[in-house]
């Protein structure tokens, strides 16, 4: 897919937009490349230049490393092992080889072999030739050396060291990572991130992990071309264009989100900020180191073991001394009595009680007058049903009933008539009609006003995704095609 959009692109930009492509910038073995390369797109006298891209090409280093890595001869813990943080640490260390000699080429294959030649020495065997001489050095035998001192034990000054078996696996990614026409292609120092921001802009407008339609992905890129090129306040051109009012409101909200992101992308790249983060990184490193270097000599110091173990044997006799006490209570003869002579008080206690309860129930009296108060309120319950029954044969009260009912049936029927009147009166039509017109234009007004509003507190809550879902599923038709021709105009004129 790659390969065809390639060739679609470089085959129209001089008919399109009077330009010929001369360098591509990628990553790894490109097949896009190899074809344009078969195709000549600009003709056979202007071939295009393959770029890598300086962040990939350390990628590649260390994922050959970690390739290596996995035969398990080479990884696991242990002097000269190639573990996975080694392989990373060998890769940052091909990052720097690059970017420190981005323009002699010479200088920086020698910079990438002289790490390798480092990290496979050993005392026996010390290769620190190729290592930068001077007191500044990163090789540890060349800071002794330029100081005058002994060159120090390869153990313990050595963070990454490879032993003889490894050095021998690596050596073939080595020479193939410094392959003079690759580093050639890498001096340029360039990257994809213009690139890479670009397509994120883009995947936040229309995420890839979904499926949408041609539409979408176009609309997504136009939005993404002209917000990466000219901001948010790309958009209020095209709010313009779509006759949407732009207000005070809207500005304001296009403005701060602008300002907003440049901030945070100034804050990203922020040289000081940058150098500030490291160092803090860095110190809270060290620290974890002292405190390990601290465990790991209290762990040794042999009067603090013996303290510790003094301490944990007057534990152990605290523990013993208790269980003992309790043990003794357990058994002591007069506890035990006395602990049984207040069960026993207890039970009693609770017999008592029961005595007592039994008794009440019992009590002749007492149930005469408990049936007396249920008899009365039986008699109570009587007599008030029976008034509720004379109530509602009562005639007089029955044709009083009557009467209100049919009054309020004259009064209904009355307002009904009114009504019908009403309704076929021609004054009180039109009367109705003007209202009606004029609760119309009040809506309308309102809607103007709304529309103005909308416009704005889209920007401010919605922003870009609020134009390409909210207005155009609004008002289809007009505004899609308003919004696609000014986003492709856009394109065109930006790219
Ligand atoms: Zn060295």
């Amino acid at each position: 897919m790659e390969r065809d959009a390639a060739l679609e692109l470089w085959g129209r930009s001089v008919e399109r937009h009077n330009l010929r492509y001369r360098t591509m910038l990628s990553d790894g073995d490109s097949t896009a490349f190899n074809a344009l390369a078969a195709a000549q797109p600009h003709g056979p006298t202007r071939p295009i230049t393959k770029l890598e891209c300086t962040n990939h090409l350390p990628k590649r280093m260390g994922t050959a490393l970690r390739k290596a890595s996995k035969d398990g001869r080479f990884d696991g813990r242990g002097e000269g092992r190639l573990t996975k943080e080694k392989c990373q640490r060998l890769q940052n260390y091909f990052r720097s080889a690059i970017l420190n000699n981005l323009e002699d080429q010479r200088a920086m294959e020698q910079a990438i072999w002289a790490t390798f030649f480092h990290v496979t020495s050993t005392d026996e065997d010390p290769h620190h030739d190729r290592c930068p001489a001077g007191p500044a050095s990163w090789c540890f035998f060349q800071r002794a050396r330029a100081e005058g001192q002994p060159p120090p034990p390869h153990a313990g000054h050595h963070g990454t060291a490879l032993s003889r078996e490894v050095s021998h696996a690596v050596l073939p990614i080595y020479r193939r990572m410094t392959n003079p026409i690759l580093l050639k292609r890498a001096a340029h120092g360039k990257t994809q991130n213009s690139n890479e921001s670009l397509h994120n802009v883009m995947w936040g407008h229309c995420p890839k992990e979904v499926f949408v339609g041609k539409d979408r992905v176009e609309a997504a890129t136009a939005e993404a071309v002209a917000k990466f090129n000219r901001g948010n306040f790309a958009l209020a051109q095209v709010m313009d264009h779509m006759r949407l009012p732009i207000t005070e409101l809207t500005h304001s909200a296009l403005a701060k989100k602008d300002k907003v992101r440049v901030q945070k992308a100034e804050r990203a790249t922020d040289v000081a900020a940058v150098a500030a983060r490291r160092a803090r990184c860095a110190g809270r490193q060290r620290q974890l180191e002292q405190r390990e270097d601290q465990k790991a000599e209290r762990a040794t110091d042999v009067a603090a073991v013996a303290a510790r173990r003094a301490r944990c044997a007057g534990r152990q006799r605290q523990l013993e001394q208790r269980e003992d006490q309790e043990a003794e209570r357990a058994t002591d003869v007069a506890a035990v009595a006395a602990r049984r002579a207040r069960c026993a008080g207890r039970q009693r206690q609770l017999e008592q009680r029961e005595d007592q309860e039994a008794e009440r129930a019992t009590d002749v009296a007492a149930v005469a007058a408990r049936r007396a108060r249920c008899a009365g309120r039986q008699r109570q319950l009587e007599q008030r049903e029976d008034q509720k029954a004379e109530r509602a044969t009562d005639v007089a009260a029955v044709a009083a009933r009557r009467a209100r009912c049919a009054g309020r049936q004259r009064q209904l029927e009355q307002r009904e008539d009114q009504k019908a009147e009403r309704a076929t009166d021609v004054a009180a039509v039109a009367a109705r009609r003007a209202r009606c017109a004029g609760r119309q234009r009040q809506l309308e007004q309102r809607e103007d006003q709304e529309g103005e509003v909308y416009g704005a507190g889209l920007m401010a809550y919605g922003g870009w995704r609020g134009i390409s879902t909210n207005i155009i599923r609004r008002r289809p038709g007009t505004i899609r095609g308003h919004t696609q021709t000014l986003f492709s105009a856009m394109c065109l004129h930006n790219v």
